[in-house]
């Protein structure tokens, strides 16, 4: 790929046990950019026994990495950070040939990506047991936190670089192993981060990339007694499906699931501050992530002046390729994609709702659409009850804050919610009433490698990054400890 300054980044094979495979047990797949249509890549098809492979090979490499010390393990993290922080413009490139993002964006994710391998570099050495008098004289109970195992990290496509990072770095960092299957549309993120730490000197077997059908390898990585654990980030459907297979198992599990983010927008907001708000999550990655906005409910007093602040900024985004300058939303992943993007606006418009902004594909054709802005929503609207995934803001009026918090967590999702206010007494109480299990408040930034990440309901099990993050990666062993 010439577009690369180290070519070596652009691997097209899996990684196994330090070896990369070429040759999948399924033949290959071809992988295309969702921007040019333009064939990037034959990916390798990996069968259930190369997945085993790969399993076995974490096995065999745990009991040397769990071993190593944590400030060992830092190192190799810390290496792997400087890496991924040195080639973030490839990795950049990387992302919007395969993804589609703007290439702002793309780096932007690398830099958020590599916040968290710094971070649990620093948090593998602060794992830490804890020593408590015993129930009898002569007697301590003492605790130890060592590493789950192999783990399993199973990836979507809209941050490729981010979701695996968030997932490897705090199990590697607690000493545990991984077999990462990143999402079918990106796997090149994915081999070029294992590239990096292959360089940094995470040791053959400790992190391990299988690409190939869905289906098959999830089975085995779920199905396979040596995996202690699964750790998903995707939709509640797959995630539903991994936890029932991993149930014969009993393996812990994450789940980073589905959302239908609650946008609230009271009187009293600063107008301005939430339309960049709202521009912040609901358009970024055109639409196409778990916290975007879903629903956006406007008090009566401020809906006139919202709309129309939000349908003018929206018409000014500009909408093309990754790498042309200045581009703020690339296209939508696949074909699949816009449908449900244009399933969703014909279902609201007949039903009532009315076109403020854009609602068609974008003349650029292919797979791009139009920044979209619907009012007069109402709840009924299938806009209102699933996840979009794509670059529409359906706003629903409302007029007191009982009914904005009633239609907020009228869903079964609970992932993030948003609310813009300037009466703190409102704020704590609105916050305090959101079934989610994160509130951006005057603010549509949330996501960074301090704070912890998930859900709640049907959104997720766990949480990621922050100061809980590790802990998913770790068993508390409790020694009863006579004599000591
Ligand atoms: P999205 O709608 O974002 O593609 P998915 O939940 O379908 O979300 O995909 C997220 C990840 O889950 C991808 O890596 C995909 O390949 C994987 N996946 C999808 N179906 C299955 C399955 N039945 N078993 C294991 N993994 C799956």
């Amino acid at each position: 790929m010439k577009l690369l300054n180290d070519k070596a980044l652009w691997r097209a094979a899996a990684y196994v046990d330090g070896s990369w495979i070429a040759q999948g047990e399924q033949g290959s797949r071809p992988l295309f950019n969702p921007s040019t249509g333009e064939r990037l890549a034959d990916i390798p098809q990996l069968g259930a026994g190369q997945t085993r492979e790969a399993i076995e090979a974490a096995h065999a490499a745990l009991p040397a990495w769990r071993a190593s010390t944590a400030k060992e393990r830092a190192i190799i993290l810390r290496r792997w950070f400087d890496l991924i922080v040195a080639n973030s413009d490839d990795l950049a490139r990387i992302i919007v040939l395969e993804e589609g993002k703007p290439f702002a964006e793309a780096k932007g994710e690398i830099a958020y990506a590599a916040s968290f391998v710094e971070w649990f570099a620093e948090e593998a050495k602060r794992v830490k047991g804890d020593v408590m008098a015993g129930t009898e004289p002569g007697r301590r109970i003492v605790t130890l936190k060592e590493p789950i195992g192999v783990c399993a990290a199973i990836t979507p496509w809209n941050f490729p670089a981010a979701m695996i990072t968030r997932k490897a770095a705090p199990a590697l960092g607690a000493g545990c192993t991984m077999v990462v299957k990143p999402a079918e549309q990106t796997p090149l993120t994915a081999f070029a981060l294992a590239e990096l730490a292959e360089r940094a000197g995470v040791p053959a077997g400790v992190l391990n990339i299988v690409t190939g059908q869905a289906r098959t390898i999830g089975a085995e990585l779920t199905g396979n007694p040596l995996v202690r654990k699964i750790t998903f980030t995707g939709s509640t459907e797959v995630g539903r499906i991994l936890i029932a297979q991993s149930a014969a198992t009993i393996k812990k599990t994450s789940m980073e699931l589905g959302g239908n983010a609650p946008f609230l927008v009271f009187d009293d907001a600063d107008v301005d501050q939430a339309v960049a708000g709202l521009i912040a999550t609901k358009y970024r990655n055109t639409g196409q992530a778990c916290i975007s906005a879903n629903r956006i409910y406007v008090q009566d007093g401020i809906y006139d002046a919202f709309v129309a602040a939000l349908a003018s900024a929206v018409a000014r985004l500009k909408v093309g390729d990754g790498f042309e300058e200045g581009v703020q939303q690339g296209p939508l992943i696949d074909d699949d994609a816009v449908t449900k993007v244009e399933a969703h606006i014909a279902d609201a418009v007949g039903k009532g709702a009315k076109v403020a902004q854009g609602a068609r594909r974008h003349s650029r054709g292919g797979l791009f659409f139009e920044p979209t802005v619907l009012i007069d929503v109402t709840q009924d609207m299938l806009i209102c009850r699933e996840e979009t995934f794509g670059p529409v803001a359906p706003v629903v009026r409302f007029s007191d804050e009982a009914e904005a918090i009633r239609l907020a967590n009228d869903t079964e999702f609970g992932l993030a919610a948003y609310l813009f206010s300037r009466d703190a007494e409102r704020i704590w109480r609105v916050a305090a009433a959101l079934e989610s299990g994160m509130v951006g408040i005057n603010t549509g930034a949330i996501s960074n490698e301090v704070a912890p990440f998930g859900g709640v309901k049907q959104s997720g099990l766990g949480r990621e990054g922050s100061i809980y993050g590790i802990d998913e990666y770790l068993e508390t062993k409790y020694l009863a400890w006579h004599g000591a």
